[in-house]
């Protein structure tokens, strides 16, 4: 059949009908173990009872007026954002990429401002994602993605992920911001080391560099805090978040400190939807769901059981598994070589588990944060059939 779709992407051939909790459904009423979530995205599961009454609920009221007028949902929105971390200002987006953008923007800003217009430096690190803007591809790095977009914008250098010394070397009064994700996502998920992520903080703090967070995927409590940097005492001076902080609805921000935000007056930015009715309702109901103390205590202790079993089962299979990988219940398992991620994650669609690839060869598992240990064990077992038919299959 032709499509009438950018042919940019090439999904399998299964049509979900319906999701509920941590099922997926097709029209036959097939259930699919999601622990994938829309890549990290919905944080609540499927249909969540809270979620639907808030979107439903204002659906009925008011959708939409711009930024041209004033939406008080927003105000306490951001003022739960900024109660629980560095924060003091926040700009709504709909998406992570442009959450991505504005934290760029309002990085160089801070330099203009304070009388240095050329210090546009950005350091980021090899394996990022920051989404497909070009500020976004420019930043990530990825050849693959740069590719036939034109020539590469001014003031992106890429370093290698966890490099103390390649850093050091690196940064310098030129810097104009250190961009890193604390937990890379789509690079394979690599954890940054919590004494790494205060190199950076020291670092930046010498140099007057401003030091960034990309929470898009570890944030929203994913690794059993609220933002996977409170793991540290090294707070950023800004911060994207989006995916699973809207739940499914389409949601993002970027996060600034007072002295970063204090320049970004009337005039310098803008968005026609961010921060709506809508998008505000859904996302103020799921914060107060994930900054409930027992929700983040639970991520832990089901993120701490899942890695367990993905350790055992490395063990098991340690002629296709090389590692585990990631932090809460932003987790995977690292293959050898012979083995390709994407097919086995073809094989536990087979087996009635979504999950998702990485890079390095990784297969990720970013289910919704209220799965139980039997969700756990369910993905497992699935999980090692799908490596038991990979195993027989090379054989
Ligand atoms: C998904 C993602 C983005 C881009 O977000 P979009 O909503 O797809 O634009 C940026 N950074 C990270 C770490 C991501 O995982």
């Amino acid at each position: 059949m032709t499509s009438n779709l950018v042919p940019t992407y090439a999904p399998p051939d299964v049509v979900f009908a319906r999701g509920a909790g941590v099922y997926l459904y097709d029209a036959d009423g097939k259930p699919w173990l999601d622990f994938i979530a829309g890549i990290a995205v919905n944080s609540l599961g499927h249909c969540h009872p809270v979620l639907v009454e808030a979107l439903t609920a204002q659906a009925n009221t008011l959708w939409h007026v711009s930024n041209m007028f004033e939406v008080p949902a927003r105000e306490q929105l951001a003022q739960r954002y900024c109660e629980h971390t560095f924060a003091e200002q926040v700009f709504f987006t709909n998406s992570g990429t442009e959450a991505i953008e504005g934290l760029l923007k309002a990085a160089r800003k801070y330099h203009a401002e304070n009388g240095q217009p050329e210090r546009i430096d950005i350091l980021t690190f090899q394996g990022a994602f920051h989404g497909r803007s070009y500020g976004a591809i420019n930043a990530g790095g990825n050849p693959a993605y740069l590719k036939g977009f034109g020539p590469a914008m001014a003031g992106f250098t890429q370093l290698p992920f966890a490099d103390e010394q390649a850093f050091i070397d690196a940064i310098s009064e030129n810097t104009a911001a250190v961009l890193i994700e604390p937990v890379q996502g789509e690079g394979g998920l690599r954890a940054a080391p919590e004494e790494y992520l205060r190199t950076l903080r020291a670092k930046c703090d010498e140099t007057g560099a401003l030091l960034l967070y990309d929470e898009i995927q570890c944030g929203a409590g994913r690794t059993g805090k609220l933002f996977a940097h409170q793991w540290t005492d090294a707070e950023p001076d800004g911060m994207a978040v989006a995916k699973g902080v809207g739940g499914g609805f389409p949601l993002g921000a970027f996060l600034l400190s007072k002295k970063m935000g204090e320049n970004m007056v009337v005039g310098t930015h803008g968005s026609t939807y961010g921060g709506n009715p809508l998008a505000m309702a859904v996302g103020i109901a799921l914060w107060d769901e994930i900054a409930k103390p027992e929700m983040m205590e639970h991520v832990v202790d089901v993120g701490n059981f899942l890695k367990q079993q993905l350790a055992g089962l490395a063990d098991e299979y340690d002629d296709i598994i090389i590692e585990t990988r990631g932090k809460g219940l932003l987790v995977g398992l690292q293959l050898h070589d012979q083995f390709v991620a994407r097919e086995v994650v073809g094989l536990a669609r087979n087996e009635g588990l979504l999950i998702g690839a990485a890079g390095e060869n990784v297969i990720r598992m970013a289910p919704p944060l209220i799965i139980t240990k039997d969700h756990a064990r369910e993905a497992l077992t699935k999980l090692e059939r799908a490596l038991q038919t990979a195993r027989s299959q090379q054989k």
